[in-house]
């Protein structure tokens, strides 16, 4: 595991559940961390028990359905407590989830320009399938009605494709070539946030 994709799965946990307390993240990355989660079939989890975080039962399934989660735990003695509140066996999933989903590939082009107005465009065919992500940055605001910015465009995609998009910059349009090779989400994460 790469410490710096389990920090960035922490960030995503922590803007999902900002309400949770420091112990409540720390004890779902004691799980995570103890590799307790196993995937159990298409919207399942089955989170091994940690005595010493207080479980009675040896392993505890975490289900996914129609958007919410469910843990078996919620089922036990303590079960009409425990059901308003998203348990820890459910956060180590949640973290398990985005770690993997960092980890995994995706098709990416960058594409770097400075102006001060911009705009960029994609293919209608290519909708949906194609996301586009910026970054801005002021790099002079001189004239302030105008400033001017550096812009990072980030076009990615689960598959890899070639397409042509249409870059304007400062009334300057040009027709770039973009070729989405294979990286990783979290370099893509790390870019834009
Ligand atoms: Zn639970």
């Amino acid at each position: 595991m790469s410490r710096e994709l389990i920090d960035l799965a922490i960030e995503r946990l922590r803007e999902d559940f900002p309400n949770k307390s420091r112990s409540w993240v720390r004890r779902a990355l004691i799980r995570f961390m103890k590799n307790t989660v196993k995937e159990y079939g298409e919207g399942a989890w089955v989170v091994r028990g940690l005595p010493e975080l207080g479980d009675r039962y040896p392993t505890y399934v975490v289900r996914l359905r129609d958007g919410r989660y469910y843990c078996s735990c919620f089922e036990s003695s303590w079960g009409l407590r425990r059901k308003s509140e998203i348990c820890t066996h459910i956060a180590a999933v949640i973290l398990y989830r985005n770690y993997k989903r960092l980890d995994s590939d995706v098709y990416a082009s960058v594409v770097n320009i400075e102006c001060t107005d911009y705009y960029l465009e994609i293919p209608s065919e290519f909708r949906g399938r194609v996301k586009v992500v910026k970054s801005v940055r002021v790099v002079d605001s001189s004239d302030r009605l105008n400033p001017r910015h550096r812009v990072m465009y980030i076009v990615y995609s689960d598959e890899p494709l070639e397409l042509r998009a249409k870059l304007v910059c400062d009334g300057d349009v040009r027709e770039l070539s973009l070729r989405l090779a294979r990286t990783r989400r979290y370099i893509i994460e790390l870019l834009t946030h």
